[in-house]
């Protein structure tokens, strides 16, 4: 391992106090890195928009397929698109995705690459954690930890649904592991993520995360979100919610 490659390394292991799940991996240049596991794949640039694991319209009725097509094929895309241009001729273009959202800093220098690498990894989560038919609630480890650390399933629901409702403007709320590798409710705005240590206050590794950007909802369900919010809540994979809290905490 040569010492950029270690000095890179050596930089994920922490945030904050936390440590990030890490596997080994290679880039196309066959470079060793680490990165975050399980099922969110770090690949290099160029970045790529993935296909949805389910039929645009199989979140129906909670969510339309229109809302989905638009959502995905363009929204998502162009933060993918996005990304690749700013990263050009950016020094972070070596980088993985997760370890770009850890080097972004609030300079205006980094806005485009800030804005888009949260843009694509937050939406790569979001379809990742919706899943039509979800279970009611999670199980196991991860059930055990909404009730000790945020006192249980109803606190969780209410806190996690009060955080999405009072983004203001366009953003995210999230369910994250944090320093203390407890379970917390943050928001953010935009497309900032508990990942960027240089932009966020509340840094830790998000499990589960709503977007409240209008695009999400607003046609199905123009200015009522908090109708969104309820029904996003039975959408959710809390099998990949809960495989994401075991590797989140390592
Ligand atoms: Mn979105």
């Amino acid at each position: 391992m040569n010492r950029r490659i270690f000095a890179r390394n050596a930089g994920l292991l922490t945030l904050g106090a936390a440590t990030l799940p890490l596997i080994a991996c290679k880039n196309k240049e066959g470079n060793s890195f680490e990165a975050e596991s399980p099922a969110m794949p770090q690949p290099v640039f160029p970045f790529e928009l993935a296909p949805l694991s389910f039929a645009y319209n199989a979140l129906v009725p909670i969510i339309d397929e229109q809302t989905m097509m638009i959502h995905h094929d363009k929204h998502h895309a162009g933060y993918v698109t996005k990304l690749n241009a700013a990263l050009e001729n950016s020094e972070m273009k070596s980088l993985p995705l997760l370890e770009i959202l850890q080097k972004v800093s609030d300079s205006e220098a980094d806005t485009a690459i800030r804005n888009n690498a949260g843009g694509h990894f937050n939406h790569q989560l979001f379809w990742e954690v919706l899943t039509p038919g979800g279970k009611s609630m999670p199980e196991g480890k991860l059930a055990e930890a909404i009730t000790s650390d945020l006192t249980g399933f109803d606190a969780f629901k209410t806190s996690f649904a009060d955080a999405a409702s009072k983004v203001f403007g366009s953003g995210w709320a999230w369910l994250i592991v944090n320093a203390d590798k407890k379970l917390e409710v943050v928001a953010s705005p935009n497309q900032d993520n508990p990942l960027m240590s240089g932009v966020v206050e509340k840094t830790g590794i998000p499990i589960l995360g709503i977007d409240v950007w209008e695009h999400a909802y607003y046609l199905n369900y123009q200015n009522k979100r908090k109708d969104y919010i309820d029904g996003f809540m039975g959408l959710i994979n809390w099998d990949m919610v809960a495989a994401r809290y075991t590797a989140a905490m390592g």
